[in-house]
């Protein structure tokens, strides 16, 4: 008889995305004539650029040849990819890493979700509140999370991040194992400054803790001195895991393809107090259950460094922090109170009168016809907010801005 893993039926049948999507269609099929625009969506919508598609185009190319052919890879990534990352983007910030300590993938959910996997289960885990919720459900599968109760796990120490505390969360008073930390934050939009992200290093230092710090909007930072990435800030190399992906970079959503970054000196415990290093372990577990990103998505990417690739990036971004900005001076103008979306793709607003986040996104889908992403759905401190996503077309922002105006 096969049992099994009950840490799976902890889980809450119903996934944010799918439930959003579920109202918004039972909407629809009660209004057939109304024309719903979309400002929950988390994916991106402008196609991807030409320097992207050339190199995908040769790779193709190459692959119809006996000597251009490409099967299985490296499961770390080729080192053309890894070279060019450490290259563009770290060199240039003073960091200086080895190309075995990039691992390419394909995109960040996985190896965000996976990460878990080198450490024991009965390690105490921390997040800031609001979060990505790849972070607690990966834990909540193999037993780590505990049990839920009133939207909280029974292990996991949530740090707020609201605008009481202008969604700088505080560190723990007590000793956490591991903690998930990602700037700029999906869903608040917010970022942390170098100070701020010292702090957290220093702790991890002190503790013994290990962070997994999640960059995968890095490339919408526009303040100078915020920073890309944890191993700007002395220290980070021992206890940091990076994650970077190019989903939200360049619109590889559908293309797939990130990287992580596991520093050679950074380790955990045995039971018995022996230090062990994570790369050679993450190492391991990617032989064991990855086959590496295909050469073509892994020839687009390069493909970002390229002097065109970053010009063409950068416009993309720019699109969508226009769209950013129009959200946000739109929604202030209104009296709204509204965070984030200046370094980042989203933008967190608070519902007007402190309403329930399922409540206003009701609100706001029947009388404007506007779909936004209950911000209690990533988090307990996410209730009383909502999220909207740059990611849209310029029309579409520029015609839910109207109805918002009208409807508030
Ligand atoms: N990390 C964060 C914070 C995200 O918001 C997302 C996607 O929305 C991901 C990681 C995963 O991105 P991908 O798997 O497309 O690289």
């Amino acid at each position: 008889m096969a049992l099994v893993n009950e840490h799976f039926l902890k889980l809450p049948d119903n996934y944010l995305f799918a439930d959003v999507a579920k109202k918004v269609n039972a909407f629809k099929v009660s209004h057939p004539n109304a024309n719903v625009v979309s400002l929950g969506i988390g994916d991106v919508t402008q196609p991807l650029c030409p320097a992207v598609t050339e190199a995908m185009h040769r790779a193709v190319d190459e692959m119809t040849t006996p000597e251009g052919f490409h099967g299985y890879g490296p499961e770390q990534g080729y080192p053309f990819l890894r070279e060019t990352i450490i290259k563009h983007d770290f060199l240039p910030r003073g960091i200086h890493l080895d190309p075995s300590e990039i691992f390419v993938n394909d995109g960040a959910k996985s190896d965000t979700g996976n990460i878990q996997e080198l450490v024991r289960w009965d390690n105490s885990i921390g997040v800031t509140d609001p979060i990505y919720p790849v972070y607690i459900d990966s834990n909540v599968m193999i037993g780590r999370a505990g049990e839920i109760k009133d939207g909280r796990w029974s292990n996991v120490i949530y740090m707020p991040c609201t605008a009481e505390n202008h969604f700088i969360p505080q560190l723990p008073n007590h000793r956490v194992d591991i903690i998930y930390l990602c700037y700029p934050n999906n869903p608040t939009g917010t970022v942390l400054s170098k100070e701020e992200l010292r702090k957290w290093v220093n702790y991890a230092l002190k503790n013994d803790t290990l962070i997994f710090y999640d960059a995968a909007y890095e490339a919408y930072i526009q303040d100078p001195d915020i920073p890309h990435s944890i191993y700007e800030i002395k220290g980070a190399r021992k206890v940091a895991i990076e994650f970077h992906s190019y989903s939200k970079t360049a619109g590889f959503t559908g293309v797939r393809c990130g990287y992580t970054v596991v520093p050679k000196e950074v380790t955990a415990s045995t039971l018995d107090g022996k230090r062990v290093a994570l790369n050679p372990l993450w190492y391991r577990r990617q032989c064991t259950k990855f086959n590496g990103t295909s050469y073509i998505s892994q020839r687009a990417a390069e493909a970002i460094y390229t002097p065109e690739g970053k010009e063409q990036v950068k416009k993309a971004i720019a699109y969508y922090m226009d769209n950013a900005r129009t959200m946000r001076s739109t929604l202030t103008s209104l009296g709204l109170k509204v965070f984030g979306g200046e370094n980042a793709p989203y933008i967190w607003l608070k519902t007007p009168k402190g309403e329930d986040s399922w409540r206003f996104f009701e609100q706001m889908l029947y009388n404007a016809h506007v779909v936004c992403t209950p911000g209690v759905g990533f988090g307990p401190s996410g209730q009383g907010y909502v999220r909207l996503t740059a990611f849209g077309s310029h029309e579409d922002c520029a015609e839910a801005m109207e109805r918002l105006k009208k409807w508030i």
